[in-house]
């Protein structure tokens, strides 16, 4: 038995087998090799094989999801069928006299970023695509060759070095016990993911992470940051009691349904959920929430290899506005960047990602891609009860161009003789230090502040969320990090503006108190925790 300790990240307890996933580059190796022909070979059966694959994937996508979702498979046999990518993997093993492995990954790298690097939006995405299919290729070539990630066949604490969001999105979340990652921190995107979908997780087990075996029976104590591989009976049968004691904790809240979050003194809280996918709504609903307070729509463009159209985005959002039925959905335009990436946007790779092209920046930038997002949120406000909400703002300038945008898009969508909601609400995040020194000016301009205490406590301590190394100071109680949310708040009064929470930090019931005290009004958090905060409120007196 062994014990570790990592972040707490994701509360709950599982107990299972662990899968470790290892990044594909770690595992392929260049090994010189004498026989050409035979290599060759290799490659030749391995395409035929994945061919074979695709095309069985592709007649049963047609089944189940139509033709138009299914192209995805009939393209990716025409870039296998592709001469001049196979010419480069022959190429490559009787230049360099390398293993067939070697060679694939080396073409699938050289062919992804002469893809990346296009101008043509269709062809850029083709990027992630080359990608696909050399894995594809790498599995036929040797079955041990795939990440894990993509193949999970049974229920795993899933663990490895890092995990994107763009990966914990796609992965089939119903075989996913656990997540433990090498690096990450409480407040990095595959957490917040982790609470969202109330899987438990510990990130930031640094150099522990070498200890992990793949296959043993390990513990994971999201709530504590503990992992516990190969445990005796005594510690299994420990922790299955707690799992128990947790899950019945869990069942207690249930009874808080239906009841709203009032202090004894009689301060109402509003209590929404912060969602990343329409399919979330199920979960918020389950949990009670007064509404949705955040739904990181750049979800919708990580999970996919181009950027989502306007017709693929109105609907999303309208699925989840009727699904709210009523209840207030505040949709937050793109905050991609920083850890945040889609493979098609092509950020060049910056010194300081948390400080570069993110979020508002890229939509003021690339106004088409902005436009097409406003226009799909303004349909879709006709189908419930919408708020818009625009990330990482650090001017008043900002507020006034993206005003601007949005009275053009009203008034196109006006002339085109579509139906919108004419009095819809539009806010701002307050998570750079900027907003809020400016929040007297910026309330002016806005209905709501929605404070981001997971930026805003980047940006105020300047310590990087996603760096393990440093994770202590990572401190949203930080008194600066409090003085700043205290500042917004009298601001948002004076200017007779509501003003609400939706960081992780909203979560913490430790400064539940100190919120209701300055006059927060609405607290946004992960769906699981929703009852719990409630129950917190109801306490206070
Ligand atoms: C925040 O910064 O607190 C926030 C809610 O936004 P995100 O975590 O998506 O950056
Ligand atoms: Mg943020």
């Amino acid at each position: 038995m062994q014990a570790l300790k990592g972040i707490a990240a994701s509360n709950g307890i599982a107990i299972g087998k662990l899968k470790l996933c290892v990044k594909l580059d770690d595992k392929i190796a260049k090994k010189p090799i004498t026989d050409v022909e035979a290599e060759i070979k290799r490659v030749e059966s391995a395409k035929e094989e994945a061919e074979a694959a695709l095309n069985r994937i592709y007649l049963d996508a047609l089944k189940r999801v139509g033709e138009e979702n299914s192209m995805i498979f009939q393209i990716h046999i025409m870039m296998l069928q592709d001469d001049d990518f196979f010419d480069a993997i022959k190429d490559c093993i009787s230049d360099e006299k390398v293993n067939a492995e070697y060679a694939v990954w080396q073409a699938a790298q050289q062919f992804s970023t002469m893809f990346a690097q296009m101008d043509d939006e269709y062809m850029r995405a083709r990027s992630a695509d080359v990608v696909d299919i050399s894995k594809r290729l790498l599995s036929c070539l040797d079955p041990n060759l795939d990440s894990g990630l993509d193949s999970l066949k049974e229920e795993a604490i899933v663990a490895a070095s890092d995990l994107m969001p763009s990966e914990t999105v796609q992965m089939d979340k119903s075989k996913v016990l656990a997540f433990v990652t090498e690096q990450g921190s409480k407040s990095s995107h595959s957490a917040i993911l982790a609470r969202t979908m109330s899987i438990p997780a510990v990130v930031g087990l640094c150099d522990a992470f070498s200890s992990l075996k793949d296959g043993a029976m390990t513990i994971v104590d999201g709530s504590a940051g503990d992992v516990i591989i190969e445990p005796d009976e005594a510690t299994l049968k420990e922790y299955e009691q707690k799992r128990d004691a947790f899950l019945q904790h869990q069942k207690d809240l249930q009874l808080l349904k239906g009841t709203k979050a009032v202090t004894k003194s009689g301060v109402e809280m509003e209590i929404n959920a912060n969602i990343g996918h329409p399919s979330d709504v199920e979960m918020v609903l389950e949990n009670d929430a007064d509404g949705i307070g955040l739904f990181r729509s750049e979800f919708l463009y990580m999970e996919s290899d181009d950027f989502p159209t306007e017709e693929q985005q109105f609907e999303a959002y309208k699925t989840v506005l009727e699904g709210m039925k009523g209840k207030r959905v505040i949709i937050r335009t793109l905050d991609l960047g920083a850890d945040k990436q889609v493979p098609y946007l092509n950020i060049p790779k910056e010194e300081n990602p948390a400080m570069g092209y993110r979020a508002i920046r890229i939509s003021l930038d690339r106004k088409e891609l902005f436009v097409t997002q406003l226009r799909a949120l303004v349909r879709a406000s006709a189908f419930g009860k919408l708020a818009i909400m625009f990330p990482m703002i650090t001017s008043v300038e900002q507020v006034k161009e993206i005003k601007e945008l949005l009275n053009q898009v009203k008034a196109d969508l006006k002339a085109e003789g579509v139906a919108f909601a004419p009095d819809f609400e539009i806010g701002i995040m307050i998570e750079t230090p900027a907003s809020v020194i400016l929040s007297d000016l910026l309330a002016k301009e806005v209905d709501f502040f929605s404070v981001g205490t997971n930026d805003l406590t980047q940006y105020t301590l300047a310590v990087d969320r996603m760096n393990p190394q440093i994770s202590s100071m990572y401190d949203p109680r930080h008194p600066a990090v409090l003085r700043m949310i205290q500042m917004a708040a009298e601001n948002a009064k004076k200017a007779g503006i509501w003003i609400g929470i939706c960081g992780e930090s909203a979560g913490d019931t430790e400064l539940t108190r100190f919120y209701v005290d300055i006059g927060i009004n609405e607290l946004s958090v992960t769906p699981g925790t929703v009852l719990e905060l409630r129950r917190t409120v109801q306490q206070l007196d």
